[in-house]
């Protein structure tokens, strides 16, 4: 017998082995079983070259445990080992710069296994002793021995075994033994082993009988060794994608449709690509891309491999050419990655504009589903949005949809305003902003729908690409002005006409709900609202992106500032004009009289004070002014609560504006309740 150190120039291999990789320690199922896939594969290649005369019909590798000895063994039946391949290849272990390269890549297991080939080494982690029992297909070779308790000291014998290949023997530790469990072992198995090429067998399968799972004769083969993806697209059915799709997301919706990748030049590439039912929301992605690197199972976790918002596809993509032996921030700057995301990148627009062009009713009839995934694609990938510009659609109010190229066509004539600009007008909410909607489209204009979270990042992204469009939510402003063709001829109220009507609806709006009131009045026609409530589009804009993205708080943190706007023409404000008159009218013109007075005399006062030096203004002067100007903002202020008594006592004004909220679903609680009753009040 032979005993010997393994050639590692650190000895602290294991304890690092333990230490490192703890958190992912399922991975040494992964990596003793694909060495072993490995091995069945390699003797089928040289069968197939007429360098091994024995059967390889049957090639297959077999997942055990023993509870009571509490070993996992994995079993195959491929080349196997001789005495010196052991030797060489498991006992010398490059293993040079190893403390540094651990220190940088502690958190990521992948990473130090690739970069040390230290697939098998991986069984230490859940091992005190592992042993290697193994005949290798050359005629002439013994059966060995190698067994190794976790020190690097090894000993390898001869041994009987009668069938070509090889057992790896795992004696687990006890800080390990939840390995020794079937269902957990099963998990592990269907993880990262359940598309391998080579039949995993684990069991038997079961059958129910008398109330209870039992074992019948038969294997219970784990794996699909053909999974769609290596197979030709021509020999696969819809059937087929689908039911790979559920295999390997049993619990999800089916998917809109998907792209098969097959790229071998000039790096290899292969995958199915599925495109999920987005909903309007994100959903956290619970179902991610699979990574596989020859059939075995990698990660599900792609990012830096696929551009982000090709992560909200669902699927498998299988490179042995992604380098997993180095950090993410590390492959990002590969150059093959950044060949291979930028191949999918343009392999999913490709396929999105065949559809297009083919199918235009079903990709119509998809793009509800489908359109959060392409504005994201088009928001985050400039590469992407130009491909994208041409089977984008917009979607207006009557559910008919056009292309950018389309809908400019159908609105140019009609919504081209004063300033050259074509007007997109919008709502994000159809229902709730029935009114506004009806208000345009009677003026004639279109109207889109663009209501999911994407839409406001995407409108101001194509309006900076198109400094000639704009877009105008239809309840930023009265019809009238959402889309201004020439300068207004509008009779404007004046200033002090404006400032003395304010109090009187300020009265009635409701205080302390996140939003301030703007009181404004245009003389729109007779038969538009007698109250609108609009919201300026650049506010609100810039509210929504505070709550997308970071660096718009400021917007995020004011209150929504609404316009109440007041439609001088309507006959009901001008009763309500004229009951304010009839009711306050003598009493404001007593107190305008007295406060001209007042504001006259100050002035006067002032203007003779204006040439004096300071020193030279008697102290009876200022005095006599401050006591004016006192007067002044007292009378002022005696003039706003009368406005805003009566606002508050008129139920006009309380009916109007409460009619305004209710338009914008803004009347609720108390408030509804109150509404309500005053309007059944009202009728009687
Ligand atoms: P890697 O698989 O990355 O080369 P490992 O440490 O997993 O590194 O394995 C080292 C070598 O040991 C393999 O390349 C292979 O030659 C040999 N080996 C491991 N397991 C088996 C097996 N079950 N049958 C035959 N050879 C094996």
């Amino acid at each position: 017998m032979q005993t010997g150190k393994i050639g590692v120039t650190s000895e602290n291999l294991f304890p690092i082995i333990k230490k490192f990789l703890y958190s992912d320690h399922d991975i040494f199922l992964r990596e003793i079983v694909s060495n072993a896939v490995d091995a069945t594969r390699k003797l089928k290649v040289l069968a197939s070259k007429g360098e091994y005369a024995g059967d390889v019909s049957n090639l297959s590798v077999r997942v055990s445990f023993d509870k009571e000895a509490k070993t996992i063994t994995v079993s195959d039946n491929g080349i196997g080992m001789t005495g010196e391949e052991i030797e060489k290849y498991i006992n010398q272990i490059a293993f040079s710069g190893a403390n540094e390269f651990l220190e940088k890549y502690k958190d990521d297991a992948n990473a130090i296994i690739g970069h040390f080939g230290l697939g098998f080494y991986s069984s230490f982690m859940v091992s005190s002793k592992v042993e290697i029992i193994s005949r290798s297909y050359r005629e002439d070779a013994k059966p060995v021995r190698w067994s190794c308790d976790g020190n690097p000291e090894y000993s390898l014998e001869e041994t009987e075994k009668a069938e070509v290949g090889t057992d790896i023997v795992m004696y687990v530790n006890s800080e390990s033994e939840e390995f020794l469990d079937e269902g957990k072992l099963a998990d592990i198995l269907e993880k990262y082993c359940k598309f391998l090429p080579i039949p995993v067998v684990f069991g038997k399968k079961k059958t129910w009988e008398g109330g209870k799972q039992v074992d019948t004769d038969e294997d219970n083969q784990i794996n699909e060794t053909n999974p769609a993806w290596t197979r030709k697209p021509a020999d696969l059915t819809d059937e087929d994608y689908l039911s790979f799709y559920r295999r390997l997301y049993p619990m999800a919706d089916e998917p809109l449709f998907n792209i098969h990748l097959n790229v071998d030049y000039p790096f290899n590439l292969t995958g199915i690509l599925y495109f999920p039912k987005i909903k309007n929301n994100f959903e956290v992605q619970k179902n991610r891309i699979q990574l596989y690197c020859n059939q075995v199972f990698v990660t599900d976790s792609v990012d830096g491999i696929v551009p982000e918002f090709l992560t909200l596809l669902h699927g498998v993509l299988d490179s042995p050419d992604i380098p997993l032996n180095v950090s993410r921030s590390y492959l990002q700057s590969d150059s093959n990655v950044k060949k291979i995301s930028s191949h999918i990148t343009k392999k999913v627009a490709d396929r999105l504009a065949q559809l297009f062009k083919d199918k235009r009713d079903d990709f119509e009839k998809k793009w509800d589903n489908l359109k959060l995934f392409i504005e994201y694609g088009m928001l985050t990938d400039e590469k992407f949005y130009e491909r994208a510009e041409s089977f984008f659609l917009l979607k207006n109010t009557e559910n008919s949809y056009f292309t950018l190229e389309e809908y400019e066509k159908l609105i140019g004539d009609n919504q081209t305003d004063k300033d050259k600009k074509l007007v997109y007008l919008y709502t994000n909410h159809p229902e709730e902003q029935f009114s506004f909607v009806e208000a345009a489209r009677a003026k004639g204009y279109d109207v889109l729908v663009m209501d999911d979270v994407l839409a406001t990042p995407l409108i101001n992204r194509l309006e900076q690409k198109y400094p000639e469009k704009r877009f105008v939510r239809v309840d930023s402003d009265v019809a009238e002005n959402l889309i201004v063709k020439e300068e207004s001829s509008q009779k404007e109220l004046s200033w002090e006409e404006k400032q003395e009507l304010s109090p009187l609806f300020q009265a009635v709006c409701p205080q302390n709900n996140g939003f301030s009131f703007l009181v404004d009045f245009r003389e729109l026609n007779e038969t538009d609202s007698p109250i609108l409530i609009t919201r300026n589009e650049f506010m609100r804009r810039m509210k929504d992106m505070s709550q997308i993205q970071g660096g718009f708080s400021i917007y995020g943190d004011l209150p929504e500032s609404l316009n109440l706007v007041v439609n001088t023409a309507h006959p009901l404000v001008k009763k309500l004009l004229q009951e304010k008159e009839t009711e306050l009218g003598e009493t404001i013109r007593a107190l305008d009289t007295d406060l001209s007075a007042k504001k006259a005399e100050a002035e006067s006062l002032k203007a003779s004070g204006k040439d004096k030096k300071e020193e030279e203004i008697l102290a009876s002067e200022k005095e006599k002014l401050e006591m004016l100007d006192k007067a002044v903002s007292e009378l002022e202020e005696t003039k706003r609560n009368k406005l805003t008594e009566f606002g508050q006592q008129n139920k006009l004004t309380r009916q109007l504006v409460d009619l305004a909220l209710l338009a914008n679903g803004m009347l609720k609680g108390a408030d509804l309740d109150r509404f309500v009753k005053r309007s059944v009040e009202l009728i009687k």
